[in-house]
């Protein structure tokens, strides 16, 4: 079964519905083509291209997903791998206060970090140590491609970059 990548108005990648979803998003002028992809689909009186890429018309508004599983590979993805204190490549994470300093295990309180800034930080405070963040860190934006992601196609590529296949989990 092949799908088709569907993108928010803005580009987003939003989900991956299956090809004759998407073509009947088309015909209802719900959605337009951005990438044509070299699929036909046959009907009993016609044949049409199965779009590989559709992108919405109009912009829906995504929740963010705060009951996301926030796991390392996830908050990493969400971060670009980048440090949230010296932007350096990161590759452990962090909570912002720490969980002994009775910081919660939410989105907004855990960070990607270096392991040298993970290291300095230790137990302490923002606060104590001067330290800033040089974002704020929120729940995952998009709902992404959960169970369509294994069909991900090479012309998805430029739709889902940045966009890591992890904010699923
Ligand atoms: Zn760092």
């Amino acid at each position: 079964m092949s799908g088709t990548l569907v993108l928010n108005a803005s580009y987003e990648p939003l989900c991956v519905v299956p090809v004759r979803r998407a073509v009947v998003l088309l015909l209802l002028d719900k959605a337009v083509v951005e990438s044509a992809g070299d699929r036909v689909l046959h009907s009993e009186h016609l044949a049409v291209v199965a779009p590989s890429v559709v992108r919405l018309q109009r912009y829906v508004r995504v929740p963010r997903r705060s009951h996301a599983p926030i796991t390392r590979r996830a908050v990493l993805a969400r971060d670009h791998e980048r440090c949230a204190y010296c932007s350096g490549r990161a590759d452990t994470i962090d909570h912002v206060i720490p969980r002994s300093r009775s910081g919660r295990n939410v989105w907004e309180n855990v960070v990607a970090a270096c392991a040298r800034c993970n290291h300095r930080k230790a137990d302490r405070l923002l606060s104590e140590i001067g330290w800033e963040l040089r974002f704020t860190p929120r729940p995952p934006h998009t709902a992404i491609i959960g169970h369509g992601v294994h069909l991900r196609r090479p012309d998805w590529e430029p739709y889902l970059h940045g966009w890591s296949d992890a904010v699923v989990a």
